[in-house]
């Protein structure tokens, strides 16, 4: 089995309606900043990123009926999405995962929010969650 030296979680990714009262139920629990927001049209939504300290939240908001997390709303409500594991070498991690036989639903990395190589093992490998992998696009894959 190889090793993994450094599996940090990066964030977890939450599906909401809206993103201000996402971001005032959060800083009723602590002190979150809003770090970034921005729109990615690949995959149909707005993300704003909430830091405290050292760990983050994605909110995640439809621009589209149809976007996968319009239909995640519709199915299961707000809630939960994804968690988000940062790598150092996202070529290799997606090679090893694979291996692992688990199934990985891009063919190469793409490009996500807050300029991040990332890609997503499927829910069906993991038990009913799904989880991203990501690298920042100024490291070297
Ligand atoms: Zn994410």
């Amino acid at each position: 089995m190889l090793q993994v030296k450094d599996f940090p979680l990066d964030h977890i990714g939450i599906a909401v309606k809206d993103l201000n009262q996402a971001t005032e139920r959060f800083r009723k629990l602590a002190e979150f900043m809003i770090l970034a927001e921005e729109e990615v049209p690949s995959q149909q939504v707005v993300v704003r990123f909430l830091q405290h300290g050292e760990f983050k939240i994605e909110l995640l908001k439809s621009t589209t009926p149809q976007s996968t997390i319009a239909r995640f709303i519709d199915k299961r409500g707000e809630g939960i999405h994804h968690v988000a594991f940062r790598v150092k070498q996202i070529d290799h991690e997606m090679r090893r995962l694979r291996e692992e036989g688990l199934e990985i639903i891009q063919d190469k990395p793409i490009l996500g929010a807050m300029n991040k190589w990332i890609f997503f093992i499927h829910p069906r490998s993991m038990g009913g969650t799904l989880v991203e992998i990501c690298q920042p696009v100024t490291q070297e894959k």
